[in-house]
């Protein structure tokens, strides 16, 4: 409650009354609606600007807006899309219960996540989202689901004979020279290796780590491309990298330098090995309804629509990813990499363990 508002509420309801007097005048000058009737029971009519909602997203405004036609066009509900590129916890904290905000789409569980914890979040019962996002890819309550994913897997010089791998693997002798991948500490590894912690602990995540550092064929950087143009130039054979990437540059024009890297690679999804339903690794993009939302109807409406078996195929490909709804039809590449097993771990598992993920990273050196 506002600062004030207790000692002005006396001055209101005085101001009210002369509207309360006229209002009974004017009811008992109405001719009398028998019970029951049509007109008794039509509804008010909707206030203003209630056919609209404000969407904040930290997403490409390109990835979204062919949806958010989509979506207008079947329900007639505007979009006002407010792109945030960083910063949107602050935005909210800021805004605070003003905020106009009613849906929130952003990448990574743990920003998400980051969103609940603050209290930027309100909990959605919808059966329609229930039922098409997995209970392990959705937050308790409701309060963010998941719309499409993003698997980090394995990028193999299209030569090399294997068509299996575990995560483990990474840290066997064999490799020893051959494995590149980004920084440690990059969101995309902390997620990866914060699920290695859920499924071995520590100190089994510790030893692993130390032996993936030790195969490295260079230092831990650059972006994930990287990983597909060094194995073209030879620097290495293998390395982790998010699946949409190779949908991204095998899509580049022929003969372009990204098409080039592309096509040198061939993607094995890994699975966690020695644990039970070890899957592929997946992190998400997602959507929460905003805590003060004005227009919450219309954002489990937008919701709903983007769980819908065409919008979730659209959303997909629009970055090549993998859709959260299961048998919708996937893009071209992203099929020619066969069947995703997910990993059973819940979201939500993963994300309390990035501290120590962190913590990892830097008591082994790996970036160093
Ligand atoms: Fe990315």
């Amino acid at each position: 409650m506002r600062a004030g508002s207790d000692s002005t509420r006396p001055l209101f309801e005085i101001a009210r009354l002369p509207v309360l007097l006229l209002s009974l005048l004017l009811v008992a000058c109405q001719p009398s609606i028998p019970a029951g009737s049509d007109a008794a029971t039509t509804p008010a009519p909707e206030p203003a600007g209630s056919r609209e909602l404000n969407l904040y997203t930290t997403r490409e405004p390109g990835l979204v807006q062919p949806l958010l036609e989509g979506f207008t066009a079947e329900t007639g509900i505007k979009v006002n899309t407010v792109f945030v590129r960083d910063g949107l916890p602050e935005k909210l904290r800021a805004e605070g219960e003003r905020s106009p905000a009613d849906v929130l789409m952003t990448v990574d569980t743990g920003n998400l996540i980051d969103l609940v914890d603050a209290g930027h979040t309100q909990p959605v019962a919808s059966t329609v989202l229930d039922a098409a996002i997995p209970a392990h890819l959705r937050g308790a309550d409701g309060q963010w689901f998941a719309l499409s994913l993003r698997d980090r897997v394995l990028y193999a010089d299209k030569d090399l004979a294997l068509d299996g791998f575990a995560y483990e693997d990474l840290a066997k002798p064999e490799w020893k020279g051959k494995v590149c991948i980004r920084s440690g500490q990059h969101p995309y590894n902390i997620s990866l290796i914060a699920a290695m912690i859920a499924h071995h602990g520590v100190a089994e995540t510790e030893t692993w780590l130390r032996g993936v550092k030790a195969n490295l064929a260079r230092a831990a950087a650059g972006g994930d491309r990287e990983v597909a143009r060094d194995i073209l130039g030879g620097i290495c054979q293998i390395g982790i990298a998010n699946a949409y990437y190779v949908g991204r540059m095998k899509n580049e024009p022929e003969g372009s330098e990204q098409r080039q890297w592309g096509d040198a690679i061939k993607v094995i999804r890994p699975v966690f090995s020695g644990v039970e339903n070890g899957g592929t690794h997946v992190n998400i993009s997602g959507a929460a309804v905003a805590r003060y939302a004005p227009n919450k109807d219309n954002a489990v409406t937008l919701l709903e629509y983007l769980v819908s078996d065409e919008a979730q195929s659209l959303y997909a490909k629009a970055n090549y990813e993998y859709p959260a709804k299961s048998g919708v039809e996937l893009d071209a590449v992203v099929q020619s990499f066969g069947p995703l097993k997910i990993d059973s771990l819940p979201l939500t598992e993963l994300a309390a363990n990035r501290k120590q993920a962190s913590e990892l990273v830097d008591r082994v050196g790996f970036d160093n």
